[in-house]
């Protein structure tokens, strides 16, 4: 049973390698970006609330993505396995992930944090070129990352669940040590 949160700033290649590691073990890839962009494309009630936040690079409000996360880890496909990618983003995300992990009986396997030096993750970002990498924008999210998500670092280290994993090397020897972490 594969569990697996992936935490690291914009542009570390945890998208990438969620969508590859979820792929090989036949579980859903929950990316809380992925399910935003998705709404806003469509134009639905989440979309149009969620959509000057993704623009500017700000979280969207907690209670925007907790229901949804509820919602989807209580589906059938993802009783056998997850890889979490972009939630937790906060400390309050975090506390109520913990807590509805118990309510589904559901464990946490591990936490992955993909360590890249800033300059990388600055030129990686502005290689993407989606519509919210701009250079503004991209240093907001960074600003964002530093202040919101990084301390989930310590919040998993206590946990006794966080792995850290150099994501500065090649894609597939990224996915090669991902592969062994799940295997042991
Ligand atoms: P990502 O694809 O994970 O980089 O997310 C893109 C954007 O979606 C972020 O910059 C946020 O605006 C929003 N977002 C994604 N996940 C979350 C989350 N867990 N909490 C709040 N906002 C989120």
């Amino acid at each position: 049973m594969t569990k697996l949160i992936f935490l690291g700033a914009p542009g570390a290649g945890k998208g990438t390698q969620a969508q590859i590691l979820a792929e090989n073990l036949g579980i859903p890839h929950i990316s809380t970006g992925e399910i935003l962009r998705n709404s806003i494309a469509d134009g639905t009630p989440l979309g149009i609330k969620a959509k000057g936040y993704v623009d500017n690079g700000d979280l969207v409000p907690d209670e925007l993505i907790l229901d949804l996360i509820k919602e989807r880890l209580g589906q059938e496909d993802a009783q056998k396995g997850w890889i979490l990618d972009g939630f937790p983003r906060n400390v309050p995300q975090a506390d109520f992930l913990t807590n509805l992990l118990q309510e589904l009986h559901q464990i946490c396997t591990g936490v992955i944090n993909f360590d890249v030096p800033d300059d990388v993750l600055l030129k990686r970002l502005l290689a993407r070129g989606r519509k919210d990498d701009n250079e503004e924008v991209i240093t907001h999210r960074l600003e964002v990352y530093r202040q919101q998500t990084a301390p989930l670092i310590d919040y998993y280290e206590k946990h006794q669940l966080l792995k850290n994993v150099n994501g500065d090397r090649e894609l597939s020897q990224i996915s090669q040590e991902l592969e062994t972490i799940v295997k042991s």
